[in-house]
């Protein structure tokens, strides 16, 4: 392909050269042998040119198709014949000088085609070798041993030429194979490289996908599918998050929360009437939590709440706005004339408290408030009174 391509720029420049070689012979060879000459010679490089054209239009990325190889090297075959015939044409009375200045001239032709040939093997032995067939009997039949000699010369520069250009068509033969190599492993690279994008970006996509999928997932599994707030497993990994918190110094209440007699709800007024209260009751104690507080579903109708950064009294105040709320609720168009209240157990961290102990010790002031009438919020202090009757 590159040879092909370098002869298309070159076969102009032979055209001129043809030209001139024909005005130097103008006044020595008969008019009409030089346009014949040169009239052939400007034919045959014009079909050479459209060749040419026609051998690289139909090149697919392999190369070039065998038959316009094969057409390709027809033509440059005939135009080193028609060359070597130059000898015949313009020096029809073999006068020794015209005929150097000829050979002279067929020389530096031979040469360009042995330059522009490289690479392709045998095409410029073919080549030369026509020429020299071509132009040697002219030279022997002019009966000058100057011409003879001129003729052992040309034979001799032709063998110098093509043992000279031989290796050198090896290597880069040799030279233009690896780059066509290259190139087609450059080509598989960058399909399989194309491929391997489109995989990744399918990949990132299912990722994403993947990613949304997973934060549904997690929200799941972080929510209670009842009343929407925190799972056990939520509240407690939150609980942990505020025991650590605390040991750096930010105080933290926790409260159980219990619906009282909600077994009685569900007998009387069935589980999903009890469902509806459980929601409700979650939406009013939603609605007094604060951004840093949360909520979530201990366990059946049991609840933990976690107040974040409070001291006991202004927990105390908190819970039991919940706890009025609540209890003044309108539960009529469930319950009819029944209400709903609730118990609370409230503890406030101290040093020292593992989750564990404090859980315990909020459960167990929500049972003493169980004890002790329900609908109410107890806190140590005031289970203590409650013990001493004070309440
Ligand atoms: P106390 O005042 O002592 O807490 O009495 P209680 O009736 O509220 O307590 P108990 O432990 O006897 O009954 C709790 C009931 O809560 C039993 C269970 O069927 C009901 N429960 C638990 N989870 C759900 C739920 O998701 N929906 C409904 N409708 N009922 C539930
Ligand atoms: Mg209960
Ligand atoms: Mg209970």
């Amino acid at each position: 392909m590159h040879i092909i391509k370098r002869f298309r720029a070159a076969l102009p420049y032979s055209m001129v050269g043809g030209a001139l070689l024909a005005l130097a012979m103008s006044w020595h060879a008969p008019l009409r042998n030089i346009l014949l000459w040169w009239g052939v010679l400007i034919c045959w490089q014009c079909l050479y040119l459209q060749c040419i054209r026609h051998c690289l239009n139909a090149a697919t990325g392999a190369g070039l198709a065998p038959r316009q190889f094969h057409g390709f090297v027809l033509m440059t075959t005939l135009a080193g014949i028609w060359w070597g015939s130059t000898v015949w044409w313009l020096v029809p009375d073999g006068d020794p000088l015209y005929l150097i200045v000829v050979m002279l001239w067929l020389a530096a032709v031979a040469a360009s085609y042995a330059a522009y040939l490289t690479g392709i093997r045998s095409l410029p032995l073919l080549v030369l070798g026509l020429m020299l067939l071509t132009v040697l009997p002219r030279l022997w039949i002019a009966d000058s041993p100057v011409l003879h000699l001129a003729g052992l010369s040309v034979l001799l520069f032709t063998v110098v030429l093509i043992s000279m250009t031989w290796p050198l068509h090896r290597y880069l033969r040799e030279n233009y194979a690896a780059r066509e190599e290259n190139n087609r492993l450059l080509q598989d690279m960058t399909a399989q490289q194309e491929t391997l994008d489109q995989y990744n970006q399918q990949l990132e996509q299912r990722g994403r996908e993947l990613d949304i999928a997973l934060a549904r997932v997690e929200t799941l599994v972080a929510h209670d599918p009842l009343t929407g707030v925190l799972s056990r497993r939520a509240i407690m990994i939150q609980a942990e998050h505020r025991l650590v918190e605390a040991a750096a110094g930010k105080a933290f209440c926790l409260a159980m929360l219990d619906l009282d007699h909600f077994k009685s709800i569900n007998d009387g007024y069935g589980h999903l009437v009890g469902d509806e209260v459980l929601r409700q009751v979650c939406r009013l104690v939603g609605a007094q939590m604060r951004c840093n507080d949360s909520l979530g579903r201990y366990g059946g109708e049991e609840f933990m709440l976690l107040l974040e950064g409070m001291n006991l009294e202004a927990a105390m105040l908190r819970l039991e706005n919940i706890r009025e709320d609540i209890a003044r609720h309108d539960w009529s168009g469930l319950l009819g004339a029944r209400g709903v209240t609730v118990s609370m157990g409230l503890m406030l961290w101290q040093p020292g408290m593992d989750l564990p102990q404090l859980i315990k010790r909020a459960d167990d002031l929500l049972y003493a408030a169980k004890r002790a009438g329900r609908n109410q919020v107890l806190t140590e202090a005031l289970a203590r009174q409650l013990v001493r009757g004070l309440v």
